[in-house]
């Protein structure tokens, strides 16, 4: 949009444009079946004359599609419903873990288009050399979505550990990282995104923070408020309260794999002693399955562990049983603090949810004040391991929705 010559007034209309397109396509998002614009001038309160321009603008810029008309039982023609677009904007999420990357691009739409894990211990990698690879992948994921009709609009990595306002990560224990620029770092490298005004280029989150964004956000949506572990090598959680993340004063909530359930028990990388992860974190349910670690593939663990337990080998089951009670004493203990009645088994925890809900739930109903009268649902996620990554890229898709100017007043 060329800023020279505006007339008076313009920066008012442009506003007021602008407020109507995230109007609309607020409505569309949110909406279960196809909106015509009659629905939308009815939701919204504009004019069918207004709403007809604004979704004008919407499909010129790829950010709706016209659905095909649903049968139709009444008289005359069907109106047609307008959708999120398949093609145009989309977001890209990344996540750096203990053993593995991930790299996703999620459309408008909330769909799953590219999709890419990279199995590897990264603990020895340094974290530039770690991006370095992550964006290789991106590079790739871009391509993918250019050949889709899709172009990447802004990117949001997760990492699990605390992350400041400016991206920096303060502290990522398990995959030994302090003070790491990671913003600074990615910026040697070309843009992974296109430039979007209103979209963040790059926003570094944490990964249990974005799963649980990414569970609030999935369809069919579930409660408004649950609590959802990340349960990697490190055990993270997402705390939602009434539709929102709760994060704490500095951001840096939910960190229940360092809430003690043996306070004089084994000591643990935060410095403190007997902290849930080293009782419920992948590696200390390997070792007390009995595997080594070092000889399984980069992080075919999870899968290994469900195998066996699947088999119903005693020393896997024993584990998982052990790794259950531990975790499900600490999250009585969040429940009987918060009130909540969900509780989402993410990441790793997610294929082995068959043997973890199970204790978990037996913790609660002896711990849980309320559980007798007020049960509470421990359930695994419905985005699978991949949960953070999804929901960082779905992050990026929200804000487009919310500001769809941006987009639409992008130069070239
Ligand atoms: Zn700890």
């Amino acid at each position: 949009m060329s800023p020279t010559h505006a007339p008076v007034g313009a920066a008012r209309q442009g506003s007021l444009r602008e407020l109507n397109l995230a109007l609309v396509l607020g409505r569309i998002a949110a909406a279960d079946r196809p909106p015509s614009r009659a629905d939308l001038a009815t939701a919204t309160g504009l004019t069918r004359a207004t709403v007809s321009a604004v979704v004008e603008d919407l499909l010129a810029g790829q950010l709706v599609s016209e659905a095909e008309p649903a049968p139709w039982a009444g008289a005359g023609r069907p109106a047609r419903g307008l959708v999120l677009a398949d093609q145009g904007p989309a977001g890209l999420g990344l996540e750096v873990n203990v053993d593995y990357l991930t790299v996703c691009v999620v459309d408008l739409a909330g769909q799953v288009r590219h999709r890419t894990v990279h199995r590897a211990d990264l603990r020895p990698v340094a974290p530039e050399d770690a991006l370095a690879r992550l964006v290789d992948l991106a590079r790739q994921a871009r391509a993918d979505a250019a050949r889709q009709g899709l172009t990447l609009a802004g990117a949001a990595l997760a990492v699990p550990g605390l992350i400041d306002d400016s991206g920096q990560v303060r502290l990522a224990p398990n995959l030994g990282w302090r003070d790491v620029p990671v913003p600074e770092l990615l910026s040697a490298h070309p843009p992974l995104t296109d430039r979007v005004p209103d979209v963040p280029a790059l926003v570094v989150d944490n990964e249990a923070n974005l799963a649980a964004l990414g569970e609030l956000h999935s369809r069919p949506p579930g409660p408004a408020s649950f609590l959802h572990i990340s349960g990697e090598v490190g055990i993270g959680a997402g705390i939602v309260l009434d539709g929102a993340l709760f994060r704490g004063v500095r951001g840096w909530s939910g960190e229940i794999g360092h809430l003690p359930v043996h306070p004089q028990g084994r000591p643990c990388r935060c410095g403190g002693r007997g902290c849930l992860e080293q009782y419920a974190g992948q590696e200390a349910i390997v070792a007390a399955a009995g595997l080594v670690r070092a000889e399984l593939p980069a992080d075919t663990a999870t899968a290994r562990l469900a195998e066996l337990a699947e088999a119903g080998e005693p020393a896997a089951l024993r584990a998982l049983n052990d790794a259950g009670t531990a975790l499900g004493v600490a999250v009585a203990g969040v429940v009987n603090l918060l009130d909540l009645d969900t509780v989402v088994l993410g990441g790793g925890y997610a294929p082995l949810a068959p043997w973890l809900c199970p204790p978990v739930l037996a913790e609660i109903k002896a711990r849980v004040l309320t559980a007798a009268w007020s049960p509470v649902t421990v359930r695994p996620s419905t985005l699978g391991p991949e949960a953070a990554a999804v929901g960082a890229a779905g992050s990026v898709v929200r804000r487009i929705v919310a500001r769809p100017a941006g987009w639409l007043n992008r130069a070239g």
